[in-house]
């Protein structure tokens, strides 16, 4: 007998086998069978709550290549000096050993919609009952004319963390006394819509302590960013006359990379630079393409449920989903991931299914103890994702009351990615 039917045998034994018993697929398979392509903060998040809360009813694969998943969220406190990379980092083990979900550290390659399986660059063929992507984002080729993902060496994107984060951090410290930071703004909707902003002020608050007559250059093909007027403000206090944004006013969309040679031009005019970081447009990973689960760059989806709009048996959810009004964050993901698991165990089992609730909040962090926030709540509706309520800082805000926001954000890490992982990384 394996862990997980006698998990769930225990567990309906102790509660008066009151649970319903789980349902045996029409092909005669036993348990019904999710597969999860993405062990980040969706597709960790999405198995965990499946399994956990099916008490074993439901054979849970999660796909993921790495064994380390670095979290994007809080990368940019690395580059700040404020963390380690280690502290970023969260395995596996817990998924499989608390949960019994089958980790397959592999590459789905392809997916079958009406076979109903995915396959594997390992070689392997997995039936599902449901599918559940949640890959993350790719980068839009040619984006940004001189950058493909073959000079990600010389000009870093660090928006998948892990070596690219190390990268970027060594080349700021090794950067020249007074010399330039630029940073390739990415257009609209993007992973983290804060990030690159609170990126600028990590970079900033680094270069403060190395290297202070250092210049920062943002060229930005949007008119406007989140939480502009409370970034804008703490670079003025903290980084006076450190950080420039090139706005699409005066050329910040029209933007053209030479890696080999360094050289970043806006609008036509060449600059010289130390350190690039190009942050290209973004679009649904690879996988959800292949599926053929998206229209454009992103995967249409339900708003009540992330089913996608091209078939029932597929969910996408997290950054890949083009699901309305909430950021791609990895708090919308989690928030989203929780709905996808209920939604499915509704369908393969006899759970209860709740109206559609999500949330999210974006922290950043400007300077020592200088935390900012944006959140909202939603709910799902056919058409989409919608806004109900949000909050945001304010300006005029005490020392204090930033201080609390960056000691709430410590809290929320350590909270959310025991959600994802497990207990402990
Ligand atoms: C600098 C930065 C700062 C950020 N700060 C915050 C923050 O403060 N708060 C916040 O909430 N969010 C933040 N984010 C955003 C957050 O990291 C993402 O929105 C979140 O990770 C999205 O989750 P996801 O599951 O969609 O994708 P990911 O977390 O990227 O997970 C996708 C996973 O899928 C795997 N995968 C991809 N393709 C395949 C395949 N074919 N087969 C198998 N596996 C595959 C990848 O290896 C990856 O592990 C930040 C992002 C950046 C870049």
């Amino acid at each position: 007998m394996d862990f997980n039917r006698r998990a769930f045998i225990g567990t309906a034994a102790a509660l008066g086998a009151t649970l319903a018993a789980p349902h045996v697929r029409a092909d005669g398979h036993g348990r019904p069978r999710v597969v999860v392509v993405g062990g980040g903060a969706g597709g960790a998040t999405a198995a965990r709550y499946i399994a956990k809360d099916s008490e074993g009813a439901i054979d849970v694969t999660l796909i993921e290549p790495t064994r380390k998943y670095y979290t994007c969220f809080f990368s940019n406190l690395a580059l700040g000096g404020f963390w380690d990379m280690e502290d970023l980092a969260h395995s596996y083990g817990k998924l499989a050993a608390d949960n019994g979900i089958n980790v397959l550290h592999d590459w789905a390659v392809g997916v079958d919609r009406d076979a109903k399986t995915v396959s594997t660059a390992g070689g392997h063929v997995l039936p599902y009952d449901k599918l559940v992507l949640s890959p993350g984002i790719d980068f839009v080729e040619g984006a940004v004319p001189g950058w493909d993902v073959s000079a990600q060496n010389a000009m870093p994107h660090a928006y998948k963390a892990g070596s690219q984060t190390e990268l970027l951090k060594a080349q700021v410290l090794a950067m020249p006394e007074g010399g330039v930071f630029a940073m390739v703004a990415p257009p609209n909707p993007y992973r983290c819509p804060p990030g690159p902003y609170e990126r600028v002020s990590m970079v900033a608050h680094m270069l403060r302590e190395v290297n202070p007559t250092a210049k920062i250059l943002i060229a930005d093909p949007k008119e406007t960013f989140s939480k502009q007027g409370l970034f804008e403000q703490g670079w003025g206090l903290a980084y006076p006359g450190m950080i420039e944004r090139v706005g699409p006013d005066f050329g910040g969309e029209n933007v053209e990379v030479d890696p080999a040679a360094m050289t970043v031009s806006i609008d036509g005019d060449v600059q010289q630079v130390d350190v690039c970081n190009v942050i290209p447009a973004m679009q649904a990973g690879k996988i959800a393409h292949d599926a053929g689960v998206t229209d454009g760059r992103w995967a249409p989806v339900r708003g009540t449920d992330l089913a996608s709009r091209m078939d029932e048996d597929v969910y996408v959810l997290g950054d890949a989903a083009a699901q309305g009004d909430m950021p791609k964050s990895g708090y919308s993901a989690n928030s989203q991931a929780k709905v996808v698991a209920n939604a499915v165990r509704g369908a393969l089992t006899d759970a209860r299914v709740f109206p559609a609730r999500y949330s999210n909040t974006c922290w950043s962090l400007i300077d020592d103890e200088n935390g900012v926030k944006v959140g909202a709540t939603y709910e799902g509706t056919e058409e989409k994702i919608a806004k109900v309520d949000g909050f945001v800082s304010q300006t005029d805000e005490t020392p204090q009351t930033r201080a609390e926001t960056f000691r709430e954000s410590l809290g929320w890490y350590a909270a959310i990615t025991a959600d994802m992982f497990g207990a402990t990384s």
